[in-house]
């Protein structure tokens, strides 16, 4: 057998997308297709590969703090034009601040790209109002969970759309069960 680099004692269960190296479990995150181990270089690379965030439809500017609403395009690509400060925010760089005044609660989270993808599919479908934090939001090495928050309003109906779908769910949010 072949042992991860990182840890001499531990089976390789497959190599890093990047680096070509082999590694353990504990040293591998999955992405979309491939692993990548948690080098900055090869977690560049898997942050690249993964589907885009979905920002929520107000933001507060984190230059100028004032309430911004998001088109389409920008909730998908983080990249915004504060007409107040006259910034050009990256929320890559720069991540925003929620506007509170509208009714989101977190549902859940997840590390794994493919569920991901797929409760984004879902709630797209059902018409769901939500939006995913956490993607490609981290400049720090890690990859963060990506959290899904869902309209209050909506909360039974995206528990419901989600009950008969088994995810690798990472945690559920305290508020899966009120
Ligand atoms: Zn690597
Ligand atoms: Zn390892
Ligand atoms: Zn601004």
């Amino acid at each position: 057998m072949k042992s991860c680099v990182n840890h001499t004692d531990k089976k390789a269960i497959s190599i890093c997308h990047g680096c070509g190296k082999d590694y353990c479990e504990l040293c591998l995150v999955e992405s979309k297709e491939f692993y990548f181990c948690k080098n900055p270089e090869c977690q560049k690379l898997l942050r690249e590969e993964l589907p885009p965030a979905l920002f929520p439809k107000k933001i507060i500017c984190p230059n100028c703090s004032s309430e911004l609403k998001l088109e389409d395009e920008e909730r998908t690509s983080g990249k915004v034009h504060c007409p107040e400060c006259e910034a050009l925010i990256d929320f890559g760089v720069n991540p925003p601040k929620i506007s509170n005044n509208e009714n989101y609660i977190e549902l859940l989270s997840s590390l794994n790209q493919g569920d991901i993808a797929l409760i984004k599919s879902i709630f797209d479908n059902s018409k769901i109002d939500y939006y995913v934090f956490g993607e490609n939001l981290s400049s720090l090495a890690m990859v963060q969970p990506t959290r899904f928050f869902v309209n209050e309003s909506q909360l039974e109906e995206a528990k419901e759309v989600l009950k008969d779908i088994k995810l690798n769910i990472w945690s559920y949010s305290k508020n899966q069960y009120k």
